[in-house]
């Protein structure tokens, strides 16, 4: 009897599984069935007990400066933008991960479009989701408060005059071979407010490659945040490592 090659596989395959199977004698529905079996989380202030917390309301303590210490002003619980003291980033570098973070934009209302209570969230410190104060503010469309900048618009523009921002986003950063060549491009969905404005949005390069397909090949990287002179806020700041 002849058997071809594929069909020898798929038998070894078959057997594999029931080998398997009768070794386990797990069903699907039994929690073992999954490893690692999924950690069990509590809440504290809405903060997961397994996120690191990155502002919290005290210190910069998670936090450098281009050159040296993070800069920014910290008082009454909010983080604001020290306007010509640079980007701050976090001490810590990060791959794929969960990260809520809270914005306001400056009480006082100052210049237009890209000029307006512009910051933003660098995402391993190269593909920036815009912080943009959005409130009868027009601008180009991939340009606004929660585009990934100057590449996706966002699905929708939530306005929140006057109120703080909530963005939660989840990112899966781009994958390269052992050679550095691109296997998978990184991926982010960001929800504003509750609201999804990307989802599962490709990233098609750093944000200064505007739009080119290049992304670079890199590490961890850390959270960084824009100094754009405009006096944004942000508080609660968390991040959890998926
Ligand atoms: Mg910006």
């Amino acid at each position: 009897m002849n058997f071809s090659l594929s069909s020898v596989l798929a038998m070894t395959l078959l057997c594999g599984a029931f080998s398997l199977h009768a070794q386990t004698n797990m069903k699907p529905e039994d929690t073992e069935y999954y490893s690692p079996v999924p950690p069990t989380l509590t809440l504290n202030k809405g903060v997961p007990s397994d996120a690191i917390v990155l502002f919290d309301g005290k210190d910069l303590s998670q936090w450098k400066g281009e050159k040296g210490k993070a800069a920014w002003t910290v008082a009454n619980n909010i983080l604001e933008v020290k306007p010509g003291s640079g980007t701050i980033q976090t001490t810590e570098n990060f791959t794929d991960f969960q990260l809520h973070i809270e914005w306001k934009s400056p009480e006082v209302i100052k210049g237009e479009g890209q000029g307006r209570g512009n910051s933003g969230i660098f995402l391993q410190g190269l593909y920036e989701i815009q912080v943009l104060d959005n409130n009868n503010n027009p601008t180009y469309v991939n340009g606004g408060a929660g585009s990934l900048y100057k590449q996706r618009p966002p699905l929708a523009q939530v306005i929140a005059p006057d109120q703080w921002h909530v963005y939660d986003i989840i990112y899966k950063a781009p994958q390269f071979n052992k050679d550095s060549l691109l296997v998978s491009k990184g991926t982010v969905t960001v929800l504003h407010n509750g609201v999804v404005v990307q989802n599962n949005t490709q990233i098609d390069g750093t944000t200064e490659y505007i739009g080119l397909p290049k992304p670079l090949s890199h590490g961890p990287g850390p959270i960084m945040l824009q100094d754009h002179g405009d006096l944004v806020q942000f508080r609660n700041i968390w991040i959890r490592k998926l």
